[in-house]
């Protein structure tokens, strides 16, 4: 799509999820005044997701509270809210964005934000009582599913499984978890953190089967029926496959851009298509930081890509270079996490694991690269900002917990672009 150095008259955003919302907040807040087009192939106004794993689903918010865009609120800023309407294609030289329904929507500039879907097992039956947990309707279909004295079978043993779990013991039910590593999340926190998290489910009262590799589910009337290679038989009322997710990149293919484990954009949230954007969990994001394309399905990222891009797109240079993070609600447990947990050789600990307080630190060749927390947000805070500085903190002042953190930030500069969303 030829880009004009001047602003576009006209910004259609594919998706009209978290990032779409932000995206077309901050067109706004920064004065843009053109045509704002939100497309959206679920029926419902922009939403957070982060609830449906754990407040919409043990009953304690409404749909009404996840909302982040309500209808009133595009009419009055007038943006288009173009819901249950799935985008086909960007058609660059005619600008526009071709639908589903043959309809087009005029588009300068286009912002990719089609997120990710829920991973599914093969093989697995369409039943109304097996649950890929990603929208608002399937938050809704599982909340009915999970009652009082039944027993849900949970597939992965991840964030979102982990909160799954947590919410069906918050409403009654008996969460049976099933994980195919020995030690869960051990691949990404390493087996020490990944034993932690597994106590807590255990002694929260999930019944957790570790090294357990689903082979087949089947259906009867009455259950829904799991089985495992090693032959272990778990039948539940619901099950959830909580296995990851798959960006979703078929506008992106279908519209020439590069793709490879999600949309490539460099640091500006541009992708290969000159006047095309990408944000949030469908990005493959070249940052500054990692020196490497990094996608990942986290709220706070999909926020300041979502910024990013949209500051590009009205022609204020941006970048977004921070580091990663997240959060976890689960078993009455804030966990937190900050950094690239991909590459380190030292795990150093500040605080208890045994009494769920406590900060790990990941370092590689003695820099600090990701930390891991319960119950210490501000700790993870003050990590974010040693790693964005490249930090070589000393590990014993780490482990330190008269030590303030932020007094291991003497000496320590921000790396490249990394100190945070840029651009005015
Ligand atoms: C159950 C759950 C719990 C989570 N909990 C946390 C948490 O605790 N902490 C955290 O940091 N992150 C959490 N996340 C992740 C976070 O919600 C995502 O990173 C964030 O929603 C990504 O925003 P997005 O805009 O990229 O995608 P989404 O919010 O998924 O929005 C994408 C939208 O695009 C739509 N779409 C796709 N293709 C098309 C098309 N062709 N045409 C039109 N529309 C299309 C999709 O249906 C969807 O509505 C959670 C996610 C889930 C699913």
């Amino acid at each position: 799509m030829p880009e004009k150095a001047d602003i576009p008259r006209s910004v259609a955003v594919v998706g009209a999820g978290q990032s779409a919302a932000v995206a077309a907040r901050t067109l706004r807040r920064r004065g843009f005044t053109g045509a704002v087009t939100l497309i959206g192939d679920e029926p419902y106004a922009p939403y957070q997701r982060p609830p449906l794993s754990k407040e919409i689903l043990d009953g304690s918010q409404t749909a009404d509270g996840a909302v982040l865009l309500s209808e009133d609120w595009c009419r009055d800023n007038d943006i288009v809210l173009r819901l249950g309407a799935a985008a086909r294609r960007i058609d660059t030289a005619a600008r526009a964005v071709e639908l589903a329904d043959g309809s087009r929507v005029p588009a300068d500039r286009v912002l990719l934000a089609t997120g990710a879907r829920a991973r599914r097992l093969p093989g697995v039956p369409d039943d109304e009582r097996i649950v890929h947990l990603r929208g608002m309707a399937d938050a809704l279909r599982l909340r009915e599913l999970l009652r009082p004295g039944g027993r849900v079978v949970i597939v992965g043993a991840g964030f979102v499984g982990s909160e799954v779990a947590s919410s069906a013991l918050a409403r009654g039910a008996t969460p049976v978890v099933l994980e195919q590593a020995q030690v869960p999340l051990a691949g990404v926190l390493g087996p020490r953190i990944g034993a932690f998290c597994a106590d807590v489910q255990r002694t929260s009262g999930v019944e957790l089967h570790t090294g357990e590799t689903v082979s087949h589910v089947h259906t009867t009337p009455e259950t829904v029926v799991v089985t495992t290679r090693s032959g272990l038989e778990v039948a539940g009322d619901a099950v959830v496959v909580a296995v990851g997710a798959l960006p979703n990149t078929e506008v992106a293919r279908a519209s020439g851009l590069s793709v490879s484990n999600g949309v490539l954009v460099d640091e500006h949230g541009r992708t290969s298509v000159p006047g095309v954007y990408a944000a949030g969990d469908v990005a493959c994001h070249k940052h500054p930081l990692y020196e490497r394309c990094v996608r990942v399905e986290h709220f706070d990222n999909a926020n300041k890509q979502a910024m990013v891009a949209a500051k590009n797109i009205i022609g204020r240079a941006a970048v977004h270079g921070e580091p990663h993070w997240f959060w976890s609600d689960q078993f009455g447990l804030n966990l937190q996490h900050c950094g690239d947990p991909h590459a380190w050789d030292r795990l150093v600990v500040r605080g208890s694991l045994a009494e769920r307080d406590f900060i790990a630190f990941y370092l590689s060749e003695g820099v600090l690269k990701a930390a891991f927390a319960a119950e210490r947000g501000g700790d993870v805070y003050a990590a974010k900002e040693l790693i964005a500085r490249g930090a070589r903190p000393d590990p014993d002042r780490l482990a330190d917990e008269d030590t303030d953190l932020t007094d291991l930030m003497e000496h320590a500069e921000p790396v490249g672009d990394a100190a945070g969303t840029g651009g005015n």
